[in-house]
């Protein structure tokens, strides 16, 4: 069977693919179907936060499926009431949260962007220049770049996109009719930009002033990735609609969205999802924040990651612009493109995401070690070595 053949034939096409069929994972490795051997510095996208095949989101999601494996929202279920239980202990603010519950992250966008303009009444979102918040219609609206958005204008209107970091644009822009300030506390897809702490805390009280509400996307810096359990508190701002995906099941299908209990329920019917909650997805998240707390990845990502980023900075190469980043989310900026990057760093068994054209991100597992992120710094000299060499 020729498996890529099968796949160019007849997937949908929308990925840019890299010329690897995996097959298999475990912790920080994955392996092709020759048997060779690559460390995951992509962590799947970041959703494989504890690794590949995690023994304990392994074990409930085999204990899971011998009881139950659907059970939509209309029926209470025990996994789901200890997942949400288990999300008050981690979840930021001395508050208490209610959560929706769904299967990804631009779902969680979605029900943040449903809910702002529900509860205020108001149309108006603004977002951040290169921001990404996933790429269904609502979501794409509130993502910046022109290249995704473009195709498929008309897009839901209100939003609007001010600079990054940048407070008196948005003091500029905000209003009595704006419903929500939705951010990235670390830009992730646009290049790995952490905010300014004082920019968030600008957008808290701005946002407190007009009566708007404030969403943080932490579907990539959330559970633990940026060296917080949530990147909101390296600024102490507590956002009022928190969106969750990516890591938060272990790599299982996930997402949420948190808002204060203290406004109550939304309207029955206001949103919804089959799967959503689906005991599966919430027995692989509680196994999964319990694993992140019981092993102190959260402490890990940040020395680990400070580590990291430093033994980075001393790779001098001189097509190296910038070092950027919070706990285990980092990004190289670099002089040249990405991909061609991305590439040999592959021919040398690491694999990395790009972050915007010219920045390569890493978005290991928390249960990384030293040793591989020595591995991961050591391949990314090399491939620069070899990327500044003229072409013969
Ligand atoms: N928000 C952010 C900040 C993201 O990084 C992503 C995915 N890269 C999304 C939303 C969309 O998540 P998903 O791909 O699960 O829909």
């Amino acid at each position: 069977m020729d498996i890529r053949a099968i796949e160019e034939r007849y997937t949908s096409g929308v990925y840019p693919k890299r010329e690897l069929v995996l097959v298999r994972g475990e912790g920080v490795y994955v392996w092709d179907e020759a048997g060779l051997r690559y460390l995951d510095a992509t962590g799947g996208q970041g959703a494989a936060l504890l690794g590949h095949n995690p023994p304990a989101v392994r074990m409930a999601l085999q204990e899971q499926m011998n009881r139950l494996m659907v059970c939509p929202e209309i029926f209470y279920n025990d996994q789901r009431a200890a997942l949400l239980r288990a999300l008050q202990e981690v979840l930021p603010g001395n508050r208490e949260w209610r959560i929706f519950l769904c299967n990804s992250g631009a779902e969680a966008v979605e029900a943040a962007l449903k809910f702002a303009r529900l509860r205020t009444g108001r149309s108006e979102i603004i977002a951040a220049r290169r921001a990404f918040h996933g790429r269904t219609m609502g979501a794409l609206s509130a993502t910046w770049n022109p290249a995704y958005r473009q195709p498929f204008e008309p897009l839901v209107p209100g939003f609007r996109h001010i600079p990054f970091n940048d407070i008196a644009a948005l003091e500029a822009a905000i209003g009595p009719q704006t419903a929500a300030v939705i951010l990235e506390p670390v830009q992730g897809e646009g290049g790995v930009w952490p905010a300014d702490p004082a920019f968030l805390q600008a957008a808290r009280a701005l946002c407190d002033r007009f009566g708007a509400l404030l969403i943080f996307d932490e579907v990539q810096t959330g559970c633990g990735r940026t060296g917080r359990w949530f990147a909101a508190e390296h600024s102490g701002v507590v956002p009022d609609l928190l969106a969750l995906g990516k890591g938060l099941a272990g790599g299982f299908p996930i997402g949420a969205l948190a808002f204060p209990a203290e406004w109550g329920p939304m309207p029955v019917g206001a949103h919804g999802s089959t799967f959503g909650g689906n005991p599966m997805a919430c027995a692989a998240a509680r196994a999964t924040l319990e694993t992140i707390r019981r092993e102190r990845l959260v402490e890990r990502a940040e020395r680990l990651g400070a580590d990291f980023r430093e033994r980075l900075r001393q790779l001098r190469s001189p097509l190296i612009r910038e070092v950027r980043g919070l706990g285990l989310m980092v990004g190289v900026s670099l002089r040249v493109r990405a991909t061609p990057v991305l590439r040999r760093l592959m021919a040398r068994g690491v694999l990395a995401l790009p972050g915007g054209p010219d920045a390569i991100r890493f978005l290991p597992p928390l249960i990384v070690e030293a040793h591989h992120l020595a591995e991961i710094a050591a391949a990314l000299e090399e491939a620069l070595v070899e990327t500044s060499l003229p072409v013969p």
